[in-house]
Parts: C-alpha cells; structure tokens; sequence
C-alpha cells in the first residue's frame, strides 16, 4: 500500500477517471461554443436543450465574447460624418470661446500628418511590431509642426488657451513657436539637454536628437557643459523612471493649469498612460466642480465615459474647422519663429545652429559659439526598422507610468 491510503492501480485509474472527465467537459465546451455560433432560429431542440442544460458554460462563453468584441472596438478607429464632425466642432468652439482656463493636452495623435509615426493607431508603431511588421524610417529632425500645433499656437497667442501638457518628445510644439512657459513636456524633450550641475540648470536647445547614446536609467549624452564641464543628460522620462527635472517637465505649471481649468480638450492621445496622473484631471473635486473634457481621438479612450463630446475625427481635421469656427488664421511654420521663442524665454538657453553631429564640413558637431565636444560617431536615423524599433519606440512616445 503506497502512501495516501492508495494503491498504484486505483492512484492511476483515479488519474484516468479525472482525464476522462476532463476531456468530457473540452468537449462540452466546444459543442456549446458551436450552437452559440449559430442564429437562435437555426438550433435545434437538442441543441436548445443543451444550452439550457450548460448555463455556467453558456454564460462564460458570452462574457468571453463581449470582453473580446469590447477590445476589438477600443482598436478600431471611427469617424465622424463631416455633417457630425462640423456640429461636433461647433459645440467645442463654443466652449473654447466660453472657457475662463482651457487646457490642452496632446499626444502622439498630433504628430503623425509630421511623418512622425502614432504609436497605438492601426499603423502605428506598436500595432506594426505587434503584427510583426517593419516600420518605415522617419526622420524626427526634419519633422515640422503640424496644422494642429500651429493652431494651439495661435490659440494661445489669442488667450484662448491657457497651457499646454504634451506626452510627446518630439519637440514640436516649442517649434510651432509655442512660448516655453506655456508648456508641460511630461516625458521631456528629445532636442533638449541639460547640465544639472550649474545653478540654475542651464539648458541646451539642439536642432538634432540629442538622446543617441542615452536610455533607461542611462542619460549621460556624452556632450559636456561649455560653462562647467560637467556631463550634459537628456530629458527623456522613460517608462518606470519619474521626472525629475523642473524643464521641460514642467509639472509645476501642469499641475497649476490643471487645478484652475474649466475646460481641457484632449487631442491625439490615447489617455491611457495620461489617465494615471490623477492631479491632471481634478479627481479630488467632486465631480460637478470637474474640468468640462473635450477629446478629440479615432480611437476609444478610457476617458470617454468622463466626456461632455467626443470628436471622432483626425485631429487636423477637427483643428481646421474649429480654426474656421473661431475666424482664427493658421500661421505657417517658421523656423526662425521657432529660434525666437526659444531665445527670448530663457537667456541661459542656447540655440545652437549645427545641421547634425555628423553633418558636412562639421564631422565633429563643434560650432565656436558652443565649444562642447562630440564623439565623431555615424548618426542613426530616429526611426526605426529591426531591432532599433524598441529605442525608436523609446524615444517617441514615451509614457511613464509612474503615478504623479
Ligand atoms: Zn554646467
């Protein structure tokens, strides 16, 4: 006798009877996942009586069903009529002409007519590599501010807009000529670098990627301070990591512009790593004292429940209209705008005009005005085939889900 009472054949015929019930219950499974395939008119009574013998199934399988058809829809992207979007435009034109503090808060959505890849679209970055695709190249460098950053621009400029919060790193809402007291770059800046060492932090503005050689918890950009030598880093926040820095980050202001909004409007961003900073959205008011949400996305958001409008639309479409609504011009992008407005907000703040580290006739990136060093390296392209995809990713559209 083996221990437990059991003796090896009942231990193996107990084994078997287990099996064999297991078995019994798979194919259960499926014959009751095939009849609810079918329409209820084409069942038969058998089928019917064993639906109704086999509720716990019936029911599992039905929770399966909505959960995997409720996922489905959050990836799929609709759009509104143009009669339903022009409406729709009309009512958020009316609250931006309305609201005493409007807060924007961007995402990916807003770059992609840039040629800057969104992240979580149908063609987006994620979505690509998720189906094992290949993501065409895009080079961030020469990417310019899109219809939509030139409007938030101008809106801004008109004190219609109070402040803007940006995940992005692309740095093009400081091109669009955006002043730079006006932004929160939460996940930082991917053309700025900083030395931490001087008091105040003195920054550099680059006209190229300055996060080559940086990465988690590694953001040394082998540049040095021209003022005290010590070791520039980038402004990334990368997932898991909290920004630290006061610019670009610019929580301060966020934060503030978050607590006297009556109104944001969400463009472009899927809100799924923004949803986690509660001091954005006012979650310590009751709800009727809340900001009033606009969100302008294709794609569902889990803030949808919380809106007073959704806009399904592309989000220079929706910017046209409202533009037009508000008989607001769109200024063009200009890049010695861009230059300006960063000069004129920070004297410490240094434009260095250097076409790329690499670039011709300047193989070591030096300028005389600016005598930081370089190491001579070829440049990589910001995005993004093979195996560079996850740092392309990185460097994009970076969330950090660490809750503020
Ligand atoms: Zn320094």
């Amino acid at each position: 006798m083996a221990a437990g009472g059991l003796s090896r054949s009942e231990r193996k015929a107990a084994e078997r009877v287990r099996r064999l019930r297991e078995e019994q219950q798979r194919e259960r499974l499926r014959q009751v996942s095939r009849i609810l395939r079918k329409a209820a008119a084409e069942r038969s009574a058998e089928e019917g009586r064993l639906l109704a013998e086999s509720e716990d199934l019936v029911s599992e399988l039905q929770g399966r069903r909505r959960r995997r058809e409720g996922l489905k829809r959050r990836q799929e992207e609709v759009c509104d009529d143009p009669e339903e979007l022009r409406r729709k435009v009309q009512e958020l034109a009316s609250a931006v002409r309305n609201a005493k503090h409007l807060v924007v808060y961007t995402g990916a959505g807003i770059s992609t007519a840039a040629s800057i890849p969104d992240y979580r679209g149908p063609n987006g970055v994620w979505t690509l590599l998720q189906k094992g695709k290949t993501v065409s190249a895009a080079d961030l460098s020469e990417a310019e501010p899109t219809l939509t950053h030139m409007s938030i621009a101008r809106l801004q400029e008109q004190k219609l807009v109070q402040h803007v919060v940006s995940q992005n790193c692309d740095g093009l809402h400081l091109r669009s000529g955006l002043p730079r007291t006006a932004i929160s770059e939460l996940h930082g800046n991917m053309y700025i670098e900083v030395c931490t060492t001087c008091t105040p932090n003195r920054e550099y503005v680059r006209v190229f990627d300055v996060t080559e050689r940086t990465a988690l918890h590694r953001h040394q950009t082998g540049r040095t301070c021209h003022k005290c030598g010590a070791q520039l880093r980038d402004t990334i926040v990368h997932f898991g990591e909290r920004g630290i820095l006061g610019q670009p980050l610019n929580w301060e202001a966020a934060t503030q512009a978050a607590s006297k909004a009556d109104t944001i409007l969400c463009l472009g961003s899927s809100l799924k790593v923004l949803k986690k900073y509660p001091r954005l959205w006012c979650m310590t008011k009751p709800p009727n004292r809340r900001p009033k949400l606009y969100i302008v996305n294709l794609q569902w958001t889990p803030k949808d429940d919380w809106a007073v409008l959704k806009l399904h639309g592309k989000c220079d479409d929706v910017m046209r209209l409202l533009m037009e609504e508000l008989g607001l011009e769109i200024p063009p992008y200009n890049r010695v705008l861009w230059g300006k407005s960063i000069t004129s907000f920070n004297q410490r703040v240094q434009e260095l005009r250097i076409p790329s580290p690499s670039g011709p006739g300047n193989s070591c990136g030096r300028t005389q005005s600016s005598p930081w060093r370089f190491p001579c390296a070829p440049r990589k392209k910001a995005a993004i085939v093979g195996s560079h995809c996850a740092e392309a990713q990185r460097r994009l559209h970076l969330g950090t889900p660490m809750p503020r």
